[in-house]
């Protein structure tokens, strides 16, 4: 098992994004104080009965940070270093995600502490709906919207999405997204995520007049995020010389043969000891001589104490929140070009909103179709974040926040406050 050193915050890092955005756009205190902060915040006990008999008390989650542009927006994680303050911070990206992606949605997110691993699928069900019962008040197709994240996915969707429904009667398949297609999910959303970081990373190489067949790249993590990304670089001519998981790291200096990897994740649920590849350490990984790095984990996988040894050319931040802000700090010195994760990571939720919409006209797309609408809503907002980031001289993070801050911004502003 790898271990990961999570040194700061999540939640300080998120409000430090913030506050660095205001400044820069120039916010009053009344507009900052009323789009800055979680709008609610739940925590309730979630009692399962496990597959020994015994009853075991989980604590989670529901934390909506903003309603200004639309329903409350974000997924759900399973993870045993789930916590409030993080399940807060990555409520309160997910607002500005939805606003630098132009999407009439607000920012949410969920999290049980649990660690799904050691878990049935018997006792996961019947956390999900325990769970899902005790959020029920907050969500819905025109309130909260969950979603799949860290080890939920679409088969944790359908058991919200039939809890919910059976609560109140009928179906009620706009209540979450990225669900299965056979319960009203989008073609397209499953890989949607790494698609939009793979959209996001041709507009950087364009950007820096790099062609991407000639790149080579690590990708840490290799889940629905890192692995789709991977995928995708390897089929547009990039050598995806290394990949990792929480087993660990490999690599292969002529670069991994993707496909075969993900075959062997499928079969054996972990990329460690691929026939073509060698182990090599995390640090090692993220020290690795490629010109890009897609880090598609967690938070805080890169802080002041490993960034200086980070060699990449540009860093694609597929996972929320994986820099701290000192890392982000020695990287921009260093010239990195980062893709910050509330625009490179936007393409799980844009098609979230392509799901939601398709369900609610109860009409479906084909995927090329989802595809297409999905590529031309990441480069729009590459571009738009290309362009505040050379008007006003700053970091495409801060571009990036300063894009969905303002939106937010503006539509508090027009909205007024009530009563
Ligand atoms: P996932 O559960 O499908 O995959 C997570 C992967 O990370 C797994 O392969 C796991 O083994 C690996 N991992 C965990 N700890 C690790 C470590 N210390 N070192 C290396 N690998 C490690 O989750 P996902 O949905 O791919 O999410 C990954 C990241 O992407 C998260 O930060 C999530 O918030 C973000 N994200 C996901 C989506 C989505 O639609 N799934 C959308 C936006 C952002």
């Amino acid at each position: 098992m790898l271990t990961t050193t999570r040194v700061d915050n999540a939640y300080d890092v998120a409000l430090e994004n913030f506050d660095t955005a205001a400044d820069a756009l120039g916010l009053n205190n009344d507009i900052r104080v009323m789009i800055k902060y979680p709008e609610r915040i739940l925590t309730v006990t979630v009692p399962v009965r496990m597959d020994d008999g015994h009853i075991h008390r989980f604590e989670a989650y529901r934390v909506q940070h903003s309603m200004v542009r639309g329903p409350a927006k974000g997924g759900v994680r399973y993870h045993p270093q789930v916590t409030l303050d993080e399940v807060k911070a990555l409520a309160t990206w997910m607002t500005w995600k939805c606003a630098v992606v132009n999407i009439p949605f607000g920012g949410a997110k969920g999290g049980v502490t649990c660690d799904p691993k050691h878990m049935s699928q018997g006792e996961l069900e019947r956390m999900t709906r325990r769970y899902t019962s005790a959020i029920l008040p907050l969500i819905g197709p025109d309130q909260d919207i969950p979603a799949p994240d860290v080890y939920t996915n679409s088969q944790t969707m359908a058991w919200i999405m039939d809890t919910y429904s059976m609560t109140k009667g009928y179906p009620i398949p706009g209540v979450v997204t990225g669900k299965p297609i056979s319960l009203g999910g989008s073609l397209g959303r499953s890989e949607a995520t790494g698609r939009g970081v793979f959209n996001t990373i041709e507009c950087a190489c364009e950007h820096l007049r790099r062609q991407l067949k000639d790149t080579t790249v690590a990708v840490q993590g290799f889940g629905n995020a890192g692995s789709v990304a991977a995928q995708l670089l390897h089929e547009a001519g990039a050598k995806v010389v290394s990949v990792s998981d929480s087993t660990g790291c490999i690599y292969n200096r002529n670069g991994l043969n993707i496909p075969e990897v993900m075959h062997m994740k499928f079969l054996t649920g972990h990329v460690y000891g691929f026939p073509e590849s060698e182990p090599i350490s995390p640090a090692e990984q993220l020290a690795l001589e490629c010109e890009i790095l897609v880090p598609a984990a967690l938070e805080n996988i890169i802080h002041a104490e490993n960034a200086t040894s980070v060699r990449a050319r540009i860093i694609a931040e597929a996972a929320n929140g994986p820099l701290t802000p000192a890392a982000d700090r020695i990287l921009e010195g260093k010239g990195v070009f980062i893709i910050p994760d509330i625009l490179c990571n936007a393409g799980g939720v844009t098609v979230s909103y392509f799901e939601w919409v398709q369900d609610e006209q109860h009409l479906f797309w084909d995927a090329q179709d989802v595809y297409n609408r999905l590529e031309r809503v990441m480069k729009t907002a590459f571009r738009d974040v290309l362009k505040i980031r050379d008007e006003h001289k700053v970091p495409m993070r801060i571009a990036a926040n300063m894009l969905g801050v303002g939106r937010v911004a503006e539509a508090v502003q027009i909205r007024g406050i009530y009563p």
